[in-house]
């Protein structure tokens, strides 16, 4: 995975940071996660990582990305876990995915997530956990004395804009863990008290 973690340095790739990755892993495992559904591959680290927990998980990921689409074609390979790992190539506002997955982790554009997750909590099982990424932006949305671009600024906003949405959320109730660049984790609600 070092090899995977370097080109992605070299490249510019934003993968999952070390911590975060870790904590997610341990998540999946304490809660007996089998079936997932990522939004975002990249180059495939994430969903590697997340399927070389245990025989019986099965990930499967959507990349729009043409040329991050096809390297992670080739590492799945590598790794051989071309039967657990179904990647699809093409935009996710688009695809449409059968069938329920107990985890759906949303690590794409900032921008997006409100719509990913209204869209996609469909194909969350009963006691799924939709779990997204990137919701500090380097320390950004807490601190806007860092902000120095007008395009930071943009995403600062659609990240602010996103919180609110799962803070005001009458159906899932959302937690906030500060790994990586911090993740969220929201589940429904029990009888949507
Ligand atoms: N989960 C990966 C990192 C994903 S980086 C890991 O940790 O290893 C975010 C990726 O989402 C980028 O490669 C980008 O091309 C992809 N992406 C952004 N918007 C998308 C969309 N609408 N549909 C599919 N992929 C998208
Ligand atoms: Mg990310």
């Amino acid at each position: 995975m070092e090899e995977l973690e370097l080109y992605a340095k070299e490249n510019n790739i934003p993968i999952m940071q070390k911590d975060g990755i870790l904590y997610l892993c341990n998540y999946i495992k304490d809660n007996n996660i089998k079936n997932i559904l990522e939004i975002g591959s990249a180059i495939g680290y994430s969903s590697i990582m997340m399927a070389s927990i245990s025989n019986d998980i099965k990930v499967t990921t959507i990349e729009r990305d043409k040329d991050r689409y096809e390297v992670a074609v080739s590492n799945i390979h590598k790794y051989n876990l071309e039967d657990r790992i179904n990647i699809i190539y093409g935009d996710a506002c688009d695809i449409e995915i059968e069938g329920y997955f107990d985890l759906i982790f949303i690590d794409a554009a900032k921008g997006k997530n409100t719509f990913f997750f209204e869209k996609f909590k469909n194909n969350l099982s009963i006691d799924g956990v939709i779990i997204t990424d990137n919701l500090s932006f380097h320390g950004l949305v807490e601190d806007s004395s860092l902000i120095k671009t007008r395009n930071q600024k943009g995403i600062v906003n659609k990240i602010k804009s996103y919180i609110e949405f799962l803070d005001n959320n009458k159906e899932f109730t959302t937690t906030y863990i500060p790994v990586g660049d911090t993740i969220s984790i929201s589940k429904r609600r029990i009888d949507n008290e």
